[in-house]
């Protein structure tokens, strides 16, 4: 039995010497990155930058009559969070009408106008003071809903995953600096279907304000550059279905057309 441990251990060791050759000689060959995708970027306003996006954040029911359309108390609760995969962006150019894809497994598909910060730094644990030198800019954006896949997660207390997180969900104009534009606090925000309005506020209804916002994620993550945040949509959402076209307007920020079409078959 000695004898067989012996030669065991001998032949790992050996066998560990092998490995380390390979992985020098491995070393020497350049590598190769299976299945590689395009990084999503959003541009900015009037420059030849983009803004390579790592992490969607979004906020939910942060303005009070939308909480109350959704059932709960807008006084009371803390600011809640969910996230939507970072290639669910879909970019919205200025003057453009974008095709928007009518996702599969809804009947009923809702439209919710946000403000959109965009961070250029990141932290942990900031404080609402500083919250904003962190926001690099701002865009319009549609944190596109799958409502009746959403409420049936919702009612079985499971994820939203379906309802919120799904191809094309994060529509998007290109960004705007702060630079520029500076901190939108205070301005109408819209959305109109069809030409008729159907969503209409202001910024200033928000219940957690973007610097609320960025200080209470930063305490359960650490943010980095190309976070973005959905700001929570005003109340009114409602559904939309092929053929509607939808205009999203921000006060500051340039407005964005998206025409909702039948999915390719
Ligand atoms: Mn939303």
């Amino acid at each position: 039995m000695e004898l067989d441990r012996r030669n065991v251990i001998g032949g790992s060791l050996a066998l560990g010497a092998a490995a380390l050759v390979g992985e020098a000689a491995e070393a020497a060959v350049p590598e190769q990155v299976l299945f590689a995708h395009p990084p999503a970027f959003i541009p900015v306003v009037g420059t030849n930058q983009r803004f390579q996006v790592r992490r969607i954040y979004c906020i939910g029911r942060n303005y009070a009559l939308h909480a109350i359309e959704r059932g709960s108390d807008p006084n009371r609760e803390p600011p809640f969070f969910f996230e939507k995969p970072t290639d669910a962006i879909q970019l919205v150019a200025k003057g453009k009408t974008t095709d928007h894809p009518y996702p599969p497994m809804t009947k009923n598909y809702h439209h919710e106008v946000e403000l959109v910060a965009a961070l250029g730094k990141g932290g942990r644990n900031i404080k609402p003071a500083a919250a904003l030198d962190l926001v690099f800019g701002y865009a319009v954006g549609l944190d596109m809903t799958r409502r009746d896949l959403q409420n049936a997660m919702a009612d079985q207390k499971k994820p939203w995953e379906v309802g919120k997180s799904f191809d094309h969900a994060a529509v998007v104009s290109h960004l705007h600096p702060a630079a520029k534009l500076g901190h939108p606090s205070e301005a109408a925000i819209w959305l109109k279907v069809n030409g008729a309005v159907k969503q209409s506020s202001n910024l200033k209804n928000m219940i957690w304000s973007v610097a609320e916002q960025v200080a209470h994620l930063s305490e359960y993550f650490e943010l980095k550059p190309g976070d973005i945040i959905y700001s929570g949509t005003p109340e009114n959402v409602g559904p939309v279905v092929a053929g509607d076209v939808m205009d999203a307007h921000i006060d500051g920020i340039y407005d964005i057309s998206v025409k909702v079409v039948a999915a390719s078959v």
